[in-house]
Formats: structure tokens, sequence, C-alpha cells
């Protein structure tokens, strides 16, 4: 099983995905975390990144794709993979296809939280509140930045799968157990064809 979520930032897919990577054993493919973790361990990568993550504009596409192919491969006997934060562009989408193909994997599921930006901002708000580590780009200023990405740059990619794929939309304003279920729906569902 491999399934994209999409959606803006602070829409749920870290929750939903942790969810899923419970039930079903998949693992959970996040660049945002991928990204965090070399930045915390001081990596080549990580300092690259630093700043960019900060700024709340995105990584470069061949940096990212370099890191998504390393981890494709390793979860090669995975029984299923979680994109979630990624693909973010046209040209992730391209290549995230590329590389399925080289893997002979394929895309099963796509589903896309929907969420109002008013929504966002005080998700995001509280969350900066709570975390014991506040992430650098959990502010309104950058969340603003990281909305304005989302709408220019990673939107347009729902359109792109929807001439090739079914995308799922999910109503995320519903609490998280509602969106749960739904996606739980959707993932069964799938595991049986
Ligand atoms: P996230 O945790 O998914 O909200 O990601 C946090 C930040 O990491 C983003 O604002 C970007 O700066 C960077 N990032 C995460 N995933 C990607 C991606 N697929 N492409 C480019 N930048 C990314």
């Amino acid at each position: 099983m491999n399934l994209i979520l999409l959606g803006p930032p602070g829409c749920g897919k870290g929750t939903q995905a942790t969810y899923l990577v419970e039930k079903y054993g998949y693992v959970q493919l996040s660049t945002g975390d991928m990204l965090r973790d070399a930045i915390k361990n001081n990596t080549t990568t990580g300092k690259i990144v630093k700043d960019v993550l900060a700024s709340g504009k995105l990584v470069d596409n061949e940096l990212i794709l370099q890191i998504m192919k390393d981890k494709i491969e390793e979860t090669k006997a995975s029984p299923g993979r979680i994109f979630d934060g990624f693909p973010r562009t046209l040209a992730q989408a391209e290549g995230l296809n590329a590389l399925l193909s080289q893997n002979n994997l394929s895309i099963d599921l796509l589903i896309e939280l929907v969420v109002d930006r008013e929504e966002l901002f005080e998700r995001i708000q509280k969350r900066a509140s709570e975390s014991a580590s506040v992430r650098d780009d959990d502010n309104a200023d950058v969340l603003g930045k990281r909305l304005d990405v989302y709408n220019q740059e990673t939107k347009p990619i729902i359109s792109y799968y929807e001439r090739d794929y079914f995308v799922n939309k999910i109503d995320g304003m519903q609490d998280i157990k509602t969106v749960n279920m739904l996606i739980d729906k959707l993932v069964a569902s799938g595991t049986k064809q």
C-alpha cells in the first residue's frame, strides 16, 4: 500500500499517519521529520536546509528526491508507505512516479485533508504553545509563508493527480477520531483489493 496524504501544514497529516503506522505497520515517510532529524544531528544535509525550513520555503527538489529514493529502497519490505509532506511540487510528483516504477510499486490511495486557513492558524499556534521543543517554523509569520507556498506550489499537484487517480477528499475540520475512521475505511478497502 502506497498512500499519499495531501493537505496544508497543520491539517493533521502527521497525526493520521502515526495512527496508520500503529494499526497497519506501515512506514511514515515524512520529509519534514527527515529534514528536522538532519538538522538536529547537524549533518551536511541539515546544515544546507536549516535556514530554508526556518523561512517556510521549500527545500530543493533534487535533494528531496535523493532522500526519498534512499527511503523507498530502504523500505522495500514494508507492507506500506505513507507519504506525508511529499510530494510538494509537480517535479517531486513526477520524480515519485519514476521512483515507484523503478521499484515496481504504484500509488494505491490518495487522500486530501481539507482544512480552512483560520483553523490552520489556530492549530499551529496551539501546537507551538504545547510543544516541548518548539519548531522554528511554528509561528504565525512563517505559517503564513508556508500556506502561501502550499497554495502556489503544492495545491496544483492535486489537479495533476486527478488526471489519473481519484483523490479522496476528507473534511479535516472534523475531530481526529472521525478523520481516523474515514481514512481507515479507505485504507481497509484499498488493502482488500
Ligand atoms: P512539514 O513538517 O512537512 O510541514 O515540513 C516542514 C518544512 O520542511 C517545510 O516548510 C519545508 O521547508 C521543508 N520540507 C518538508 N518536506 C518538503 C518537501 N517535500 N519539499 C520541499 N521542502 C520540504
